[in-house]
């Protein structure tokens, strides 16, 4: 009782050392996997990106995976390898990160943004449907959070207006959806293995897909749009096993052979990772389900999430603070959050090129309300109970007006 007072008035914090929204988990077999590599003959390019494909291909239960450089990468290239160029309309979310529309502007074509389901935050189908134009090409939709999106829903749109459907599954790698993995699902899923997300292997992406056509473009665009298959080349003069060519414009994206050892071994992890996500998630909705003042992400029983992020939206109805105030108080209790996202369209970047607040009402309306809270597999169950104990403080205090600092 005494530790009511907020840390950000000059009580007690709840903690005494800081604890991050997210944060990698690398351990002494990931390190020896890395290690054996660099004493190898091919740091770039060897068996360890040929095995990493496989594997994760295997894991998804797809035909194809092609592993480059990190996941921004990974949805350029699959922009390009589904033909999107000037001209085109491609529709995405707002509430994601920022490289689920650069991808569709690196291609010369317009994001368009569809507005979100207030409940679970993905991406709505109904308002994917109102913003399809003749210009429409592509739908690239986000899981946010970890949740899979819509799919079916999505799958009969794309059908319907012959677009190829995108999946940005940078939060979501071991998510199912009705028994399915995500990466088997659209018609090109990317992943980011960035530290922060579930799996990493410091910089990294992948795109998996069933179609042998997307998979042969992906190739050339993550590899300078060079090709050593005979069967692919244009000229093809026998010239001898040395002999490539390029045969399109395509980039440098490959990842190097110790990232993907790293990945290697992360992807064993991934299962174990997993469920102690499952738990946490667990533990923070029976915490908050019950707690005036949050509101909680959430889930279409389709979907099996391994989660990323564990948002927290603040009700307005029922406390007295502003988000800012609430970030600021949670930091001085040593719980460190995060905001996910500013509105990819917000940015002055997006201003300059035309876009207007207030395109995406339900999406600007949830990001006003949320926060991130701590969500990894090494958080203890101490870590745990802190959060929880930091958020029922702030929420206590900020739910009574007439409490006095
Ligand atoms: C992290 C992320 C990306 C980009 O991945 P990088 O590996 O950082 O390039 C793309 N989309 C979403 C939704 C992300 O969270």
């Amino acid at each position: 009782m005494e530790n009511k007072k907020l840390a950000i008035f000059g009580g007690d914090p709840i903690r005494k050392d800081k604890i991050f929204y997210g944060r990698q988990c690398i351990e002494d077999d990931d390190i020896q996997a890395v290690d054996a590599v660099l004493k190898s003959p091919y740091i770039t390019c060897g068996p360890k990106v040929f095995e990493l494909e496989q594997k994760l291909s295997q894991y998804v239960g797809a035909k194809h995976a092609v592993v480059c450089s990190n996941g921004t990468a990974a949805l350029h290239c699959a922009c390009l390898a589904a033909g999107i160029g000037p001209g085109d309309e491609v529709i995405t979310t707002p509430l994601t990160f920022a490289a689920s529309a650069n991808c569709i502007l690196y291609c010369g074509a317009k994001p368009v943004f569809a507005d979100i389901d207030p409940v679970t935050y993905n991406i709505d189908p109904i308002s994917i449907r109102t913003h399809i134009t003749p210009k429409t090409k592509a739908v690239v939709a986000v899981d946010f959070t970890g949740q899979v999106v819509k799919i079916k829903e999505i799958r009969d749109i794309c059908d319907e207006f012959d677009l190829v459907f995108i999946e940005d599954a940078a939060h979501s790698i071991g998510t199912k959806y009705d028994g399915e993995c995500v990466g088997s699902l659209a018609d090109m899923t990317c992943f980011s293995f960035h530290p922060v997300k579930t799996i990493t292997s410091g910089e990294g992406g992948a795109i998996t897909t069933n179609d042998d056509g997307y998979y042969n473009k992906l190739v050339l665009a993550h590899t300078h749009g060079i090709t050593h298959d005979e069967a692919m080349m244009e000229e093809a003069p026998h010239e001898g096993i040395w002999y490539y060519e390029q045969i399109a414009l395509g980039f440098n994206y490959r990842m190097t052979d110790f990232q993907a050892a790293l990945l290697l071994s992360q992807l064993n992890k991934l299962e174990r990772f997993k469920k102690r996500r499952q738990e946490i998630v667990e533990r923070y909705n029976e915490a908050f389900k019950n707690l005036d003042g949050i509101i909680v992400q959430q889930e279409i029983s389709e979907s099996d999430t391994c989660r990323h992020l564990y948002i927290i939206r603040l009700d307005y109805n029922k406390l007295t603070c502003t988000r800012r105030e609430f970030f600021d108080a949670m930091s001085a209790e040593n719980v460190q959050c995060q905001i996910h996202y500013v509105p990819v369209y917000w940015f002055p970047y997006y201003k300059h090129l035309g876009y207007e607040l207030g395109l995406c009402p339900k999406a600007e309306e949830i990001y006003k309300g949320i926060l991130s809270i701590p969500l990894y597999p090494l958080l203890s169950d101490g870590d745990v109970e802190d959060v929880i104990c930091a958020v029922t403080k702030i929420v206590t205090f900020y739910k009574n007006p007439n409490m006095t600092l």
